[in-house]
């Protein structure tokens, strides 16, 4: 069986990796180098969690966690650094349920003082409390991708061809086409083209579709306080209303701050510069938060961008057709984290053996219904065979 998969991003790459280890063909298509640098996955690090308050993704993200473990020894690279969780609740947010705790292994209450005695270095707000998950920490990004794809390159049947614009696909002919006129032909479609779906899916597809762009700063612990720092959970959230989070800085990562508000829909891609009122801003915050931070710290603010779906932020899976051709048409801010679910449940619908078990995201479990032809506006096709 040959799979074509388009997208050379973290769902891309581990969807070819199920496809080859389940014995197929594939080749991965990158409009870019293979990781491409600009892709949303391209990163330092992203955050892995259970605890969702209100949300019931806390299986899946459990489930998550023991399927990193399982790259990771693949790679054979220590990628996935478990240093917990902290999610701090702010004195108007409810309190994290009973239910909800339970569902997390490990994970335990703590109020304002005890999160303060255990970590000095925080200044969370009056009132507050904190649940302290052991497992979930710190995916090391970039190091995956790269090791994904050099795992990739060794594997007999593995194509890897970067710098290929895919320009439309006809999915009742399993045929991808590239904006060097060529084509290439598949038994099954994947196409994880981050950001970049739009071009492909049209206006009318990409109407339901929001661009967020996010500003973050990357940070220099100072010598004395590394320590100390390099043993912080990862805090997806320091119970502010403006949603502040930190990445601490594990394996020679930089310490990473955002928040919520530093994050906003925008309508195109354009440079990755942070604004000076979005560094502001993050600094002010930022200098209330963290005992000792100063703006001296920060080695360099960037944007970022990711597609969301309008209505429920995340991520938009579709079926071309019905032809064995799917889109994950838009990531949302979540995807990296259940990245080996996502793309197992992608390689089971490619490969015919049916999506398996439920993932439990509601929108990779239930795909919708896109156009069986996607064809990406004329000015970025170039010499297309008729
Ligand atoms: C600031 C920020 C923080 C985040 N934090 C987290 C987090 O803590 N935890 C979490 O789980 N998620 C997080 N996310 C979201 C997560 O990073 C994304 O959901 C995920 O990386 C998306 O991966 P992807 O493979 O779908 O897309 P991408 O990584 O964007 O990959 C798409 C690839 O497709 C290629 N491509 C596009 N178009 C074409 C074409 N026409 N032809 C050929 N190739 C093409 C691109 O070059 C690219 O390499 C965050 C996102 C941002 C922006």
């Amino acid at each position: 069986m040959r799979i074509i998969v388009v997208g050379g991003g973290v769902i891309g790459l581990l969807t070819a990796l199920e496809c080859s280890l389940a014995g197929a063909e594939v080749s991965v298509v990158d409009r870019g180098e293979i990781p491409n640098p600009e892709a949303t996955s391209y990163d330092r690090h992203r955050v892995l969690r259970a605890l969702h308050p209100g949300a019931p993704e806390a299986a899946a993200a459990i489930e998550a966690h023991h399927r990193w473990a399982e790259v990771e020894s693949r790679l054979g690279a220590d990628v996935y650094h478990r240093v917990g969780a902290l999610t701090v609740l702010g004195p108007g947010e409810p309190e994290a349920s009973a239910a909800a705790l339970a569902e997390v292994p490990g994970a335990v209450r703590l109020d304002e003082r005890q999160t303060v005695e255990r970590f000095p270095h925080l200044r969370p707000p009056r009132g507050s409390r904190a649940v302290l998950e052991r497992n979930g920490g710190v995916l090391l990004a970039d190091r995956i991708l790269t090791g994904t794809a050099a795992l990739l390159a060794g594997r007999p049947g593995v194509r890897l061809l970067p710098g290929r614009r895919v320009t439309g696909v006809e999915a009742p002919f399993g045929l991808v086409r590239l904006a060097d006129g060529t084509a290439l032909r598949g038994d099954a479609v994947v196409l994880a083209a981050g950001l970049w779906s739009r071009e492909l899916l049209g206006p009318d597809r990409s109407d339901g579709l929001t661009l967020y762009r996010q500003t973050q700063l990357m940070c220099t612990v100072p010598a004395d306080l590394r320590g100390v720092w390099e043993r912080t959970p990862t805090i997806p959230s320091l119970g502010t209303p403006e949603g502040s989070w930190l990445v601490p800085p594990v394996a020679g990562t930089p310490l990473k701050l955002s928040a919520a508000v530093a994050c906003r829909p925008v309508e195109k891609v354009t440079d990755r510069i942070a604004p000076d009122a979005q560094r502001t801003r993050l600094v002010e915050l930022f200098t209330a938060l963290l005992h000792g931070f100063r703006a001296e710290w920060i080695e360099r603010a960037e944007d970022s961008y990711y597609l969301a779906d309008s209505t429920t932020h995340g991520p938009v899976l579709g079926q071309l057709g019905e032809e064995n051709a799917w889109i994950y048409a838009a990531c949302g801010g979540s995807s990296f984290k259940f990245a080996p679910l996502i793309a197992r449940s992608l390689a089971r619908r490619a490969l015919g053996t049916g999506p398996g078990v439920p993932t439990g995201l509601a929108a990779v479990d239930r795909p919708v219904r896109m156009p069986g032809r996607l064809r990406a506006p004329d000015h970025l096709i170039s010499g297309v065979a008729p």
